[in-house]
């Protein structure tokens, strides 16, 4: 019966879900800029009469839906921030912002949660417990969901459980993918600082070469995955940049060397940063240089509890029928800051489908062609209404 009217409701304002969308879309804003879309949210969550937080963690908002009787707590979660990156889609709610654009479905994410809102609001006089409703800042590498934490978006009232979805455009419109267990990676940074002797580039026996010991670096770092690491646990180690040097003939005096090294374990994840150093200091050493290391840890692996996944599981089958909830194989290597409220409650992070072959929609997140198939929206307001009724009902 609720799942009848939750179906109504998110078609009933599907069309105003879409207009908010697309808004978005139109002004995207940066990691800790999001300003205007802080200023919609809370004008969204306030003309419906939801009690509202504005400046949390500097741009978030957070949002409280107080049932009729008291219970658990459910934190959904939506992320805010777009991607310095120049739009080139040609849609006629094509970012007007140059150099800015919601390539990661931020902004699809953002209506997603107001239209849970919405349903959820209409529903709270049947409700026992609460919905908090987290609209986070900065995901995008420098992390917003943290100084939320700290800032105690998980307390009064104490958040139970956490949920949240990422638009995914291999998974087709209309259906949702979940797992069990690890998720996605812990996306941590690296920096190597190799410290030589420069010279001439004729007299190679009178330098200490940092560019000959980074190489040598470089290749032993990939030793880490195939020969510490049981091959069973996935580790990524990349080095994605290597600056040295300004001309042909002068040997420089040193060599930086950046990169990202990631996991799905916690405790790998807190081996990787020794192993690196052990290799470093290695070779550095025995060919007679010197290094600086700085190991930064962004993101902890994101680790979906079993049993709030089953629920979803079975809250979804209800709203959007089980042939359109699928099991994915693989997590990603990719991180997602949701890890934090992750590691605060049993949670679960789950992929929304958004990709559509026929009508071209098949960009990858993070590509300046990427667009969602808004079918997505309506789909992830009901997803989330659907498993914060069954959530708060259900004694777990
Ligand atoms: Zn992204
Ligand atoms: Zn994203």
């Amino acid at each position: 019966m609720l799942t009848q009217e939750i179906k109504e409701m998110a078609s009933d304002i599907r069309d105003k879900l879409i207009e908010t969308r697309r808004a978005l879309h139109m002004q995207p804003e940066l990691a800790f800029e999001e300003i205007k879309t802080s200023r919609l949210i809370a004008e969204y969550l306030k003309q419906i009469n939801i009690e509202t937080t504005e400046g949390v963690a500097k741009t978030g908002v957070v949002g409280l839906i107080r049932g009729s009787k008291p219970g658990k707590t459910l934190a959904i979660r939506a992320d805010m921030d777009a991607l310095p990156i120049t739009e080139e889609n040609c849609c006629d709610y094509k970012s007007t912002i140059d150099g800015k654009m919601h390539a990661c479905g931020h902004d699809a994410h953002i209506t997603c949660l107001l239209g849970a809102a919405e349903i959820l609001n209409n529903l709270k006089d049947r409700l026992s417990g609460n919905i908090k409703l987290i609209f986070q800042p900065a995901e995008e590498g420098v992390g917003g969901a943290l100084p939320m934490i700290e800032e105690g978006v998980m307390e009064n009232p104490k958040v139970d459980a956490c949920i949240a979805a990422h638009v995914w455009p291999e998974v087709p419109a209309g259906k949702i993918a979940v797992k069990h267990g690890a998720i996605m990676a812990s996306p941590d940074d690296f920096e190597i600082i190799i410290k030589g002797k420069g010279g001439h580039g004729a007299m190679p026996h009178a330098v200490i070469d940092p560019i000959v010991i980074g190489c040598q670096v470089v290749n032993a770092l990939q030793t880490i995955a195939s020969r510490k690491v049981n091959p069973l646990k996935p580790v990524v180690i990349s080095v994605c940049s290597f600056h040295s040097g300004t001309c042909t003939n002068v040997i420089p005096d040193t060599a930086v060397i950046k990169g990202t090294a990631r996991t799905l374990d916690r405790d790998l994840r807190n081996s990787i940063a020794g192993l690196i150093e052990e290799i470093i200091a290695g070779i550095v050493h025995s060919m007679g240089g010197e290094y600086e290391f700085n190991f930064k840890y962004l993101y902890p692996p994101t680790i979906n509890d079993t049993t709030i996944t089953d629920l979803l599981v079975h809250s979804t089958s209800k709203v959007i029928g089980q042939e359109n909830v699928l099991w994915a194989e693989d997590p990603s290597m990719g991180g997602e800051d949701f890890a934090f409220f992750a590691e605060k409650a049993p949670s679960t992070f789950f992929r929304l489908g958004c990709g559509n072959v026929a009508k071209g929609l098949v960009y990858p997140i993070h590509n300046a062609r990427f667009d969602v198939d808004e079918d997505c929206i309506t789909v992830g307001a009901s997803v989330f209404a659907q498993f914060a009724v069954d959530y708060l009902s259900e004694e777990m």
